[in-house]
């Protein structure tokens, strides 16, 4: 049950509870998602975030906990929710990437084309630090500001929607590249669409 799951939020200053994150946690993250994790605590007194106060949360390769930093106002609610989904991403990417290499491998390739391809960027700063932070951040990005990552990174929002969040149904449209609508507008060959 994953309010067994959720534990101390009702500690940090951000007036945000256990069941906030329930709720979030409950609609954008598919259950299997949280396989083998033990639990998601907000935990500032940990040792890991006592020597770095910067690191606002993290995921324990090995026992697959997740343990979250007090996030301050200026970050506030959504930056300690992103905190959240990004680091269930992270046991998300170790599930699937053990599942399937050959998705693991797509992932990868879509990580080394973005520092050639600016119409494939990276969603934060953050991400560009390696293959398994862009994943990440992307997870996140994908439930909390899905336009933007449509905008910046179209095929990672596509590789989310099909292999990461099963989403590709009826409705499902693949996204056209802004950019390449952008281009082509600029060049007089059709409209914006
Ligand atoms: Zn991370």
């Amino acid at each position: 049950m994953i309010d067994e799951l959720i534990n101390n939020f009702e500690e940090s200053r951000l007036e945000i509870d256990n069941g906030e994150i329930e709720r979030l946690v409950s609609e954008c993250v598919p259950p299997e998602h949280l396989e083998g994790i033990p639990f998601i605590k907000f935990d500032p007194q940990d040792s890991v975030f006592r020597e770095d106060p910067d690191i606002l949360g993290y995921y324990n390769t090995r026992t697959h906990e997740i343990h979250v930093n007090e996030h301050d106002r200026l970050e506030g609610q959504k930056g300690l929710k992103e905190t959240v989904l990004h680091e269930i991403g992270h046991n998300a990417q170790r599930l699937i990437f053990e599942a399937s290499p050959e998705v693991k491998n797509l992932w990868q390739d879509l990580y080394n084309a973005s520092w050639n391809d600016p119409c494939n960027s990276f969603i934060s700063g953050y991400a560009a630090t390696d293959m398994e932070e862009d994943f990440s951040e992307c997870y996140a990005f994908y439930k909390l500001d899905p336009d933007r990552l449509a905008m910046l990174c179209p095929e990672k929002y596509n590789f989310m929607r099909h292999y990461v969040f099963h989403e590709v149904g009826a409705n499902f449209l693949p996204f056209p590249n802004p950019w390449d609508a952008f281009a082509n507008w600029a060049d007089g060959e059709i409209a914006m669409v």
